[in-house]
């Protein structure tokens, strides 16, 4: 049984989302604060975090900073503010996707379900993708750059597995969204620009001048096929 952790101090929200998991057939645990949920999440072990960014005292997106130092342990943002940035900075810290407030239940669950299925998916069979320096493990989900492990949230490892299979292909932002999510949900487009910052964060020399994952102006991205 999968365990999901919720960080809400909205008692009323922790609730309703407490109760459509646990008909999802999820173990659920709660926390009202920051503090609490990290210190629970080290505890427990999750294996998913939904997390509001609206918290008293450490707000959600120190949580995901903490979190990130140590972990890479799925992260469903919940927000309340219309403020885009907030979400961006929350994907560039790592978390793997958002749920704007209001939000509805069953979307969240699907949500939650579609991010797990990526954290779990093996893609079957012993399958290597080698491009240049760059290794990516399928069935370990593990990425070699050099002989230097690096590590990748579940989502940076989609993105990035879907760019190096097929070097020199682009994708637009709307393609990539629509694999990573297996779902179809309204997102911005441009949280994918926040994973591929991200990615290129770990695995290019010089993130600022990438030779990897190049950006395709106006378009999206590709993989380098140099
Ligand atoms: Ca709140």
């Amino acid at each position: 049984m999968k365990r999901v952790l919720i960080v809400e101090d909205e008692v009323k929200i922790s609730r309703l989302v407490r109760d459509y998991l646990h008909q999802a057939g999820f173990d659920v645990l709660e926390a009202a604060d920051g503090v609490s949920g990290l210190a629970m999440a080290r505890s427990h072990k999750p294996d998913m975090i939904v997390l509001d960014l609206g918290l008293p005292g450490m707000d959600g997106l120190d949580v995901t900073r903490q979190l990130r130092a140590t972990s890479s342990v799925p992260i469903i943002m919940l927000t309340a503010r219309t403020d885009e940035s907030d979400r961006i900075v929350g994907l560039e810290l790592g978390a793997d996707d958002y749920v704007d407030k209001p939000f509805s239940p069953k979307e969240l669950v699907a949500r939650i379900r579609a991010v797990l299925r990526r954290a779990d998916a093996t893609l079957g069979g012993a399958e290597m993708v080698r491009v240049g320096d760059l290794t990516i493990d399928i069935p370990k989900r593990r990425v070699i750059v050099g002989d230097k492990e690096v590590d990748l949230t579940s989502t940076e490892f989609d993105l990035l597995l879907i760019l190096a299979r097929q070097p020199g292909r682009i994708y637009t932002r709307a393609q990539l969204l629509d694999a990573v999510h297996g779902v179809s949900f309204d997102s911005y487009e441009r949280s994918v620009d926040a994973h591929i910052k991200n990615i290129r964060r770990k695995i290019e020399p010089d993130p600022k001048r990438p030779t990897k994952v190049l950006t395709v102006y106006g378009v999206g991205y590709r993989f380098s096929d140099a």
